[in-house]
Parts: structure tokens; sequence; C-alpha cells
């Protein structure tokens, strides 16, 4: 059995999920925002681009300052618009936080808490709703299948192309989430522009800058020439120094993509009718606090987001210093298109503000409740005025954001008044909440299911806490447990698996995760029964998530109980239709069956997901030379990044089924393109073996 152990990406892991929570509170509606008519209708914006690049935190922005980063096309946009100085995102997440910005609520009002465990409730109007019912045409290009349809956003868009790019599998292991690259999603949208009409929506959702950190040769800064990858070394002083150049290159790519997008669209349609909105979701931590990316903790580094507008209706170069709020954002871009504010917001019509009438800062809620469903630790809620920040967890906090912007200094003991305000301020907000109901996870019939399988799962739910409740663990005291799973890791990825496996021996659990990284290191060392018993307790901590199950099924075939394997693997492509992994072992255990009507039918199916798996095309590719069908072969590895992303293991099965059927050379010439972008020993021992010559 092959496993491939390189190249996993914890960065991703810090950013997963889960867990069950429900609570109660009513609902009522803030009165809708006002419009605004100061254009003239044959000036109105005939054409809106909403772009988000996400994670970018503000101070990553030329025109906000950073040093670090290039950002010219963002640069030119704040020169020649609005740029505002102080915008909040309400989460560190990734649906949560494109879900208020498309519906113009809190998540309070709309619902969604986290990442794959909510579905927009379909009773919320959407901003792409509002102009498809005004006559544009509306599409979505998205790079994460964090955004995938079945999370609700969809609605409203006459396209909504989340397709994403190939992805390398690796079974057991978090590979991060499936997501396509800047230039992909670029060329997917200029398609789509050819024929677009002249009236439209557009969204295009930029992911580089999300973990983990891999820019494209000439988008590295050179200070990070010689630095290792973020996987190779584990410490938080490590995380400072090295995240942030490789941060920023993605940051750069994304930018030069997004430049040559607005060149090819400014040349078709008329810039001065076209509406450019720049945005994100949220920012990123690069140890700052303790953290390592975002999701756990509320400060500026992860909140503070850049906001650009440019358009009809926007002023030139002007710099709007109030605090502002992604939520704003949808009642603003209704506005200026002259078209009938969604009926109930959050957010207000930014206008006043960009035309200097208003200069008052709004207050901004922030929450993070995957620190809670995900960790079992306690939620932290907040508000962000202009002054302040207030966080409520188990040990409130408080900081003066004028004399202390990096939020070192915390109040909370030395001003018991103020916070005692803040705090109620917030359960006044609070009030409004719908309840916290997971709708995108399964029903509690497919839990009982599971239990009848086999599969422990976890007691539910003794945790119905009410929002606003906090608990348990304080975040900011547990945070460094994602820094020993990323030493161990890093230990493991450097082929020291028992120096990995004393890192966590006394690490306390968290959420699953130290549990599957164990999990992991047993399999390494060839201790299948102990993988088992940990994969269990990853289950049983994260019933709703696929790679307990790849992990499950990897232990289970080491230990040759190939059909209890077979049961674990095709629980994971239930769980979760993009995790290719899981179709991909199936796949592979068929094909060692002789099975392999069976096999090609499920590498068909990893190749047919939303995010293709790379694997299978090589391996069905392989396939299909063994059974003589080498003009088959041809066409699938013909596909757009497929040998990029595919992995050692996935390569050299092809490289055999080719040679065996004649194409030697060409077998030859992959593994030594593979070779010259990574020294890989069991790439470079195939090609001596076929006989390649070993500059290499
Ligand atoms: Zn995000």
């Amino acid at each position: 059995m092959l496993r491939a152990h390189s190249n996993r990406s914890i960065v991703h892991t810090l950013c997963a999920c889960f867990a069950l929570l429900s609570l109660g509170a009513c609902a009522t509606a803030p009165p809708p925002a006002a419009q605004t008519a100061v254009i003239p209708d044959d000036q109105r914006p005939e054409r809106v681009v909403l772009i988000t690049i996400d994670t970018l935190r503000a101070d990553y922005v030329g025109s906000y300052g950073s040093k670090l980063a290039r950002t010219p096309t963002l640069d030119r946009l704040a020169a020649h618009g609005v740029r505002f100085e102080t915008a909040i995102s309400p989460t560190p997440m990734t649906m949560p936080s494109h879900t208020s910005l498309m519906t113009g609520l809190d998540p309070t009002l709309h619902g969604v808490h986290s990442n794959a465990k909510f579905r927009l409730n379909d009773e919320i109007p959407t901003l792409a709703e509002q102009f498809q019912a005004h006559g544009f045409e509306t599409a979505a290009f998205l790079s994460s299948v964090v955004l995938d349809r079945r999370y609700g956003l969809a609605r409203g868009f006459d396209v909504y192309d989340d397709r994403m790019g190939f992805r390398r599998n690796i079974a057991g292991a978090t590979g991060g989430y499936a997501e396509r690259t800047a230039d992909q999603v670029v060329d997917a949208t200029l398609q789509w522009l050819d024929s677009a009409p002249n009236r439209f929506f557009l969204w295009v959702h930029f992911y580089d800058p999300h973990g983990s950190y891999d820019p494209p040769r000439g988008f590295r800064p050179k200070q990070s020439a010689t630095t290792a990858s973020p996987e190779e070394v584990g410490s938080l002083e490590y995380v400072k120094q090295a995240f942030p150049p490789l941060y920023a290159g993605e940051i750069y790519f994304a930018d030069t993509e997004l430049g040559r997008f607005l060149r090819i669209m400014n040349r078709k349609f008329a810039a001065d009718r076209t509406l450019l909105v720049v945005t994100s979701d949220h920012g990123e931590s690069l140890g700052e606090h303790g953290e390592l990316t975002h999701t756990l903790t509320l400060y500026d580094a992860t909140q503070k987001i850049p906001l650009l507008m440019k358009g009809p209706g926007v002023p030139g170069g002007r710099v709007v210093d109030a605090q502002v709020r992604l939520v704003d954002v949808a009642p603003t871009i209704l506005s200026l298109s002259g078209l009938p504010a969604i009926e109930r917001t959050t957010g207000q019509d930014l206008g006043p503000w960009m035309r200097g009438e208003r200069e008052d800062g709004l207050e901004a809620y922030v929450e993070t409740l995957e620190t809670h469903l995900a960790y079992g630790w306690s939620p932290v809620l907040g508000l962000r005025t202009s002054e302040y920040k207030y966080l409520r967890t188990v040990r409130p906090e408080l900081y003066a954001l004028g004399t202390d912007p990096h939020e070192l200094n915390d109040l909370a003991a030395s001003q018991p008044a103020k916070l005692k305000k803040f705090d109620e301020a917030l359960e006044a907000h609070l009030g409004d909440a719908l309840p916290v109901v997971p709708n995108a996870v399964a029903p509690p019939e497919e839990i009982a299911l599971l239990e009848s399988l086999g599969y422990v799962v976890r007691e539910s739910n003794d945790d119905e806490h009410p929002l606003g409740w906090v608990g348990g663990a304080d975040p900011k005291d547990v945070l460094g447990t994602f820094i020993k799973i990323l030493e161990a890791r890093s230990k493991l990825t450097g082929g020291d698996a028992a120096g990995a496996r004393k890192i966590l021996d006394s690490e306390p659990e968290a959420g699953g995760w130290v549990a599957h990284v164990r999990a992991e290191i047993e399999l390494e060392l060839g201790d299948a029964e102990q993988a088992e018993r940990l994969a269990r307790e990853v289950i049983a901590a994260q019933p709703h998530h696929a790679e307990g199950y790849l992990v499950l099924g990897e232990a289970l075939e080491l230990q040759g109980r190939t059909q209890d394997a077979v049961a674990a693997y095709e629980e994971a492509a239930r769980t979760n239709p993009n995790e290719t992994a899981s179709l991909v072992a199936l796949a592979r255990i068929s094909e060692a069956a002789g099975q392999l009507d069976a096999a090609e039918l499920r590498y068909r199916e990893a190749l047919d997901a939303n995010a293709p798996s790379a694997d299978a095309a090589l391996r069905l590719a392989a396939l299909y030379y063994d059974r003589g069908l080498a003009s088959d072969a041809h066409a699938t590895l013909s596909k757009a990044g497929v040998l990029d992303a595919a992995g050692p293991d996935a390569l050299i099965r092809l490289t055999r089924a080719e040679t065996k059927a004649g194409y030697r050379a060409d077998a030859l010439d992959r593994l030594e393109r593979a070779l010259k972008r990574k020294d890989n020993e069991q790439h470079a021992a195939v090609y001596a073996e076929l006989g390649g010559s070993s500059e290499n």
C-alpha cells in the first residue's frame, strides 16, 4: 500500500471545523436603509463587478500602508475611487462573512456561523437576487469549495461557477479546501465575459492569499528565497518570520491577475459605467496573538479588511476614515445602482460617507462560534467601535484602539464600567438573533445510521447554549495547541514520526485535530490498530467531516481489512462529495481486485466532482493504457493543470503503465519535468530504472 505524506498542509487544518450547537432567540427587522438619488438614471452603473480577495488583511495592501505586499492594481483603484480606511468583517471565516456581504446582514440575522455546517436559508434575500430581478445578468466565479453552491449563495446567480481546479488527493490528511488559483478563475471569468451582455452583476472570488502559501515563481518576495516551506518548521517565531513574505507573494499574484482581468474588461466595456468594488472576507493572523491563520480570534489582523469602490457616483481619490462594515457593502452597491434596497439589512448605504456628508463611525458586531463548534472551546463575540474593541469570552477583553491599535494592552480589569456598558450593548445586539442551527450537516437519522454502522458518534447534544453564551476553555489560553500540531506535522513530513509522536503525547484534544495528527503519526510508524483507535476518536469528535473516515479507511487497509476500509471510504464520500480522496481509494481497491469497470466509474466520479482529483486523472489514464486505449489516456491527461497537481504515487502508476504501453519517452519526459519542479526519491528511482540520465 502506498502512502504519500509529503506536502501536507497544516495551515489548512487550522481553518477546519464542526460539532452541533442549537439555540434560540427571536428576530425583528431593522429599518430598511435609506435610498440616495444623486446620480441621474442615464449615468447609473450598467455593470457591477464585485471582487473578493479571500484572507486579505487591510495592512497588506499598499494603499493601506503595507511595505511588504505589492498591490499596484488595488492601489490604482484606491487612487481613482474611494478607499475605506477602517472596514470591519463580522467573522474570521469565509462562508459566514461572504454571506454577510451578499445579504447585508450580521451572522446573528442570516444564521450562517461557520464553513460547511450552515446553509443560507432560502427566505433571506440576496444582492444577486436583487440584480437578477431588475434585469441584470448575474454571474459568480468562485475559487474555494467553501463557497460551493450547496451552502446557499448561488441563489440569484444565472451562472455560479464553483468548479475548482485539479486537486491533489491526500488520503487521511486534511489536504485543505479545494481551490483554484487566480489565473484559473480569471480565465474562466474572461470566457464568460466574451459573450456577456452589457448589463451584468459579476462576483469574482480569489483565494490565493488563503493558506497554504505557495506563490508561483516570480511572485515570491526575495527575502523568502531561502526560507523553508511553512510545513517544515513549527514554532510561533518561525511562523512570524516565514508566513508574511509568502502570504505577500500570494497577494501580489492575485493583484496581478485582477489587473489582467480589469484591462481586458475595460477594453470591452466602458469603464465609466462600471461600478467596481473590491473587498475581503477576513484577514490573517500570521502568528500575531498566537494564532497562525484565522478563525479563532477577533483581533484587527483578521477583522480589518480592505474596501475599495470606483465608478459612477463614487468620488475619485477619497479616503473615508470612519469605521464601516462588510454588511454595508450590499446596501451601498444597490443604492449606487439605483435599485431598491433589500428590505431588512444590518448594513447602511455608505453614500453619505463617500460624499463627505457623514463622518461618524458605525458600530461593528464580530463573532467566532467556530471555537466552540469545532473545538469545544468558548465562543468569542464582540463589538468594535472607532475607539474600542470589546470581546466577550471566558476572560473578557477591552482595547482602546486609538492608543493601542495592535490590541496588546487589555483594559478589562482596569475599566469595569466601560466593560459593562459594552457587554450590555452586545446583549442588546444579540436580542434579534436567529437560532443557531447547523442546517448543512447530517440530520439526526443519519447520525443514527452511522452509529448502526459501528461508528462512534458524539453523544448529542447537551451543549445547547443561547447565542452569547461563553464558557469552557478561553481560546486565547489554548491556541498553543496549534503550534504543537504544526511542530508535530513538520517532524512527520521531515521523516521523524517518533519525534512527532512525542510532541503531541501530552497535548489536550482540540476538536479531534490532535487525534487526527496522532493517527497519521501511528500510520507512519506502522501501528495500524492504534491509528484505527485514534481515527475513531476523530470521527466521534467530528462525525460530519470526511477526514476521520478517510484516516480510518487507511488504518483498516493497512490491517488488511479491505471490506471494512471500503465501508469507511464510502462513508467519507457520502459525508463530503468533494472529498475525492475517498473515491480514488475506492477505485484503487476495485482495480486491485480486478474490477476494472467499477474502478473506472469511481475515477470518473472523482474527475466530475466540483473539486476534481488530479490523482484520479493519472490513475484513470494508466487504466486506459493498460486496456489499450491510448487515445482515451491522452485525452484524460490533456486537461490543464492536471500534472502539476498530481501526487508522486499516481505519477509513478502512470509512468509504469505508459512505459508498458510503449510510451517510454513520454514517461521519462514527464518524470524529468516533475523532478525539475521538486526533488522526489521515488520519482528519481523510477527515472533511473527506466534508463533516464541522472543529472537530476
Ligand atoms: Zn476566507
